[in-house]
């Protein structure tokens, strides 16, 4: 897959910083007695920090907390507090929000795939908890169906619960694969235009045969109504995670939809010792994730679009009259549904290949990610994840080494 290419194109790096650190024991220890909040950790212990022009992507450790975020975070450090209170609390608000019976604040998209899974496996059983992942001779069913298309290495989430995954293509392979052991049928919205079942027949499919249907739709917002949306069309169980474009925690997520699902799917999260237990949410991250729910869906969206169409201008401007390069405006059609820059540029006229362009933008100083790994003689950058300015050296950047490797003529 070309996650694991990305991971290892940014271990493969020579840290820059690491040297420094290593060279000036003293300052180290001077500024150990400084109070935290003043240290720069990631200078102090060599961690290369850099300008993400490429999206959210968790091996880049996700997205930028916002100060409301922050806020509620601090805040929230600063008291004790239920656990169980503050999920049923901040449960309650984030249901009203997106149109759900239920909701509650997991640790990412995935943790909501996996206690999703098991809530809807157990329901409110507590024996059943106990004994998920190991569903063999206890009564709990143990497949679920999906589409082939849409099987994309997050569906391994749900195996978590101790399910098998069947896989399937057509409406009459799906209705033939449904049997006694059926538990859910899950849908990967992401995948909606590969898939030959779209939404609405997979939810008919779910009526006829009395089962549950999930869809994970972990990077679809914007548009911020997919928060709502999937919701109104009658999923039992919607996940998103929460620290992609809505910019809470990178370890937060929501499980939403019927209520006896939800209520059961906490039975095996923490603090109970089920199979969530390992994946704990505390308040920081249940309130953290509330505030940045409640800023997304309060943002003005069309002026965020606005200013993501504003820096692309700025930054193809900047390159594309350099001889051979090319610029366009991507837009991806379901996740990650916000303007990119595509830079392409003819391999005769410029000497540099997507991967090179990629480690030359990565050790310059300061540190630029783009997207690289894409496809030979292009990259593309993602507006959404860039700080207030920071367009502007990603422009000098990408001029500078596509000028850099173009052929004299
Ligand atoms: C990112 C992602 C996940 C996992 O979400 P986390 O919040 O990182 O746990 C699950 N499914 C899809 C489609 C994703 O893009």
């Amino acid at each position: 897959m070309k996650r694991r290419e990305i991971l290892k194109s940014l271990t493969i790096l020579p840290l820059a910083g690491s040297m420094t650190a290593a060279a000036a024991p003293l300052e180290n220890i001077l500024s150990a007695a400084v109070p935290a909040a003043k240290r720069d950790l990631f200078a102090e212990l060599g961690i290369r920090t850099f300008i993400n022009a490429a999206g959210n992507y968790t091996v880049m450790s996700g997205s930028l907390m916002p100060p409301d975020v922050m806020d509620a975070i601090n805040a929230a450090s600063k008291k004790f507090a239920l656990v169980d209170d503050v999920q049923e609390k901040v449960g309650a608000k984030i249901a009203e929000m997106c149109h759900a019976e239920a909701a509650m604040v997991t640790a990412g998209c995935w943790s909501a795939l996996m206690l999703g899974m098991a809530g809807v496996l157990t329901g409110m059983d507590t024996k059943r908890v106990s004994q998920v992942p190991n569903l063999a001779g206890t009564g709990m069913k143990t497949e679920v169906i999906l589409q082939k298309s849409h099987s994309m290495g997050y569906d391994h989430a749900l195996t978590q619960a101790g399910v098998k995954l069947i896989k399937v293509e057509t409406r009459a392979e799906l209705e033939a694969a449904i049997n006694e052991n059926t538990a859910m049928l899950w849908f990967l919205n992401r995948e909606v235009h590969k898939g030959q079942i779209k939404h609405a027949e997979w939810l008919e499919l779910g009526k006829k045969y009395n089962l549950p249907t999930m869809i994970d739709i972990a990077a679809d917002v914007p548009p911020v109504e997919n928060l709502w949306k999937f919701n109104d069309m009658g999923f039992d169980l919607v996940v998103i995670s929460g620290g992609k474009a809505m910019r809470g925690p990178q370890s937060s997520g929501i499980l939403m939809g019927k209520k006896k699902y939800v209520a059961a799917a906490l039975l095996s999260n923490n603090p109970r010792g089920g199979i969530g237990r390992g994946q704990k949410v505390n308040k920081e991250e249940v309130l953290g994730m509330y505030a940045a729910l409640h800023r997304f869906i309060n943002l003005d969206h069309q002026k965020e679009w606005q200013m993501w169409e504003t820096k692309i201008a700025l930054i193809a401007n900047a390159i594309k009259s350099i001889d051979g390069v090319k610029t366009e405006t991507f837009i991806p059609p379901t996740d990650n549904n916000m303007p990119t820059l595509k830079v392409t540029w003819d391999p005769n006229k410029i000497k540099l290949s997507n991967t090179e362009m990629g480690d030359r933008l990565r050790q310059g100083n300061p540190s630029v990610e783009v997207i690289s790994w894409e496809a030979p003689n292009s990259l593309r950058c993602g507006m959404h994840v860039l700080e207030a300015g920071e367009e502007k050296i990603v422009a000098a950047r990408l001029k500078e080494e596509l000028i850099k490797a173009s052929v004299k003529s």
